[in-house]
């Protein structure tokens, strides 16, 4: 491929800009991104909170390591807190990882003794363990993260919980769907049962203490922007279409069309939107459409909704070290980590808060996390609403009527036409089944179950698919990538 080719990069979030660093420092002289938007970043967004810095988008580097790609480049760029890149940060074992404080609140708004939840939080946690090995082990004897955790919470609760009181054991039956709705947001998903249990051991954890970008994440895009040439993006310039089958013309055989009819010539065409978008306008983007192979890995890869929600208060109403604040609604003896009323309380899937932390640089201000439909629905209400009902929430479950927030702020990816969601998650096995074309479910399977971002490359005639690779989250796979 000649570096006088003309290469088109469709998004400008991480991996478009990524795409064209790798691309200029090769020597191409003819890289041009195009974003729909009038921003770069994509789904890395840092925003502000009265005085504070907030992300809207990505939080952590998780696995804040050598391996690490996205580390190393914050480390470069001096993005880090000192502490970060201490060898004792890097060393940690996630699945070791110190304790962190939290605390606990019922919905009768009582504060919770942690004694009283630890023993179902152990529970759960062994269970969460337990579900990362059946890939390894080759069976897979429940369809789903979900179903396991239940099927198995109940047989050892039987057996394990059978000498305590019934109010102990509901409040910790209650703890465990909790802990359901925290990992709905950790993978993006409505329901664990949407979860594959096979396809769950497949993420790779790294090891180190996941950190956060004390600036902002949009720091580091900043900073990769800042070495590209000024004119490489056009904002602005939604895609329409790519039309990538003009095999006849030496030159330019690919044409890009963006809205108000504007058609951009390129040799080569890279397609960096998220697997949300593509699932969603996959028909209308390639000219002619991808072939069924690709569409069923697209299909059957999960993309779901997780988002945020900050509030910020005067002063706090939990402990001084506490890192986490979780809410146990105490009519949730079921197990469950779906809401059957949307529309009446779509903020029961709440499952809590994260502090932020260091108070000195944040103030009192908590990251509230949702996941699932019920997330999508919250994303509907004004910003008033959800003040609102964050008071509510937060008064009832404090038991103090006076609590109030200073203010508040969400995100809604779900309804950001370029994103259609926050991102994947690993299907059930039977949306694994071979796809048209394929003899082997297996390949596809490893293929499709860690994707997060998926990327379209046209090559003269040629259409490939990636799947960009994903750890616990993303960018630094989708920087790899
Ligand atoms: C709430 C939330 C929390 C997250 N937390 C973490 C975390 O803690 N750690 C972590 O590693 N990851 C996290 N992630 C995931 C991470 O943000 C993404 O995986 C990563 O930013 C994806 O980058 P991308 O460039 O592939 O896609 P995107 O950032 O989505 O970029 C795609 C770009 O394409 C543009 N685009 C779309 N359609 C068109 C079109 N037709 N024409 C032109 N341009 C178009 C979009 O506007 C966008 O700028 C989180 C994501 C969310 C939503």
């Amino acid at each position: 491929m000649s570096v006088n080719a003309k290469v088109v990069i469709v998004g400008c979030g991480i991996s478009g800009i990524a795409a064209a660093h790798r691309l200029v420092n090769a020597g191409f002289q003819h890289v041009q991104i195009l974003e729909a938007t009038a921003r770069c970043g994509g789904r890395i967004k840092t925003d502000t909170l009265g005085d504070n810095i907030v992300e809207i988008g990505a939080h952590w580097i998780h696995g804040p390591t050598e391996e690490n790609p996205v580390f190393c480049l914050a480390r470069q760029y001096g993005l880090l807190d000192p502490e970060t890149l201490t060898p004792e940060n890097q060393g940690v074992d996630f699945e070791v990882s110190p304790h962190q404080a939290s605390n606990y609140f019922s919905s009768s708004g009582r504060k919770l003794n942690a004694e009283d939840v630890y023993p179902a939080e152990e529970m759960f946690y062994g269970l969460i363990y337990e579900s990362s090995k059946f890939e390894s082990q080759g069976g897979e004897p429940w369809a789903c993260v979900g179903d396991f955790i239940r099927s198995k919470a109940e047989q050892r609760a039987a057996e394990k919980w059978k000498n305590i009181d019934a109010a102990t054991r509901c409040l910790r039956l209650c703890v465990i769907s909790n802990m359901l709705k925290v990992e709905c947001c950790f993978n993006g998903a409505h329901s664990m049962d949407e979860v594959g249990l096979g396809a769950y051991g497949l993420y790779k954890t790294l090891p180190g203490l996941d950190c956060t970008f004390p600036g902002g994440y949009e720091g580091l895009i900043k900073n990769l922007m800042s070495e590209l040439p000024r004119d490489l993006v056009t904002y602005n310039w939604p895609v329409r279409c790519v039309h990538w089958n003009n095999t006849e013309k030496e030159e330019n055989s690919l044409m890009i069309e963006c809205d108000d009819e504007k058609k951009i010539a390129a040799d080569h065409v890279i397609v960096t939107v998220s697997l949300g978008y593509l699932k969603k306008h996959h028909s209308t983007l390639f000219s002619p459409p991808l072939s069924l192979h690709k569409l069923h890995s697209v299909e059957r890869l999960g993309f779901g909704t997780t988002n945020v929600i900050y509030v910020e208060f005067d002063s706090p109403w939990w402990d001084a070290d506490c890192e986490n604040i979780y809410l146990m609604w105490e009519d949730e003896d079921g197990m469950v980590d779906q809401v059957p009323d949307v529309q009446r309380s779509c903020i029961k899937k709440l499952f809590g808060f994260t502090v932020l932390k260091p108070t000195e640089r944040y103030g009192h201000v908590l990251c509230g996390w949702i996941a699932g439909h019920e997330s999508e629905y919250m994303e509907t209400l004004s910003e008033q609403e959800v003040t609102h009902t964050m008071t509510q929430l937060i008064r009832r479950f404090t038991g103090n009527p006076t609590v109030t927030p200073r203010r508040a702020l969400r995100s809604q990816w779900f309804h950001d036409p370029w994103t259609c969601g926050s991102y994947c998650q690993l299907p059930r096995k039977r949306l694994l089944s071979p796809g048209p074309g394929e003899h082997d479910g297996a390949s596809a399977y490893r293929w499709v179950t860690f994707t997060t971002s998926a990327g379209v490359v046209c090559w003269r005639g040629y259409s490939y698919l990636l799947l960009f690779h994903r750890s616990w989250s993303t960018p630094h796979w989708v920087e790899r990538s």
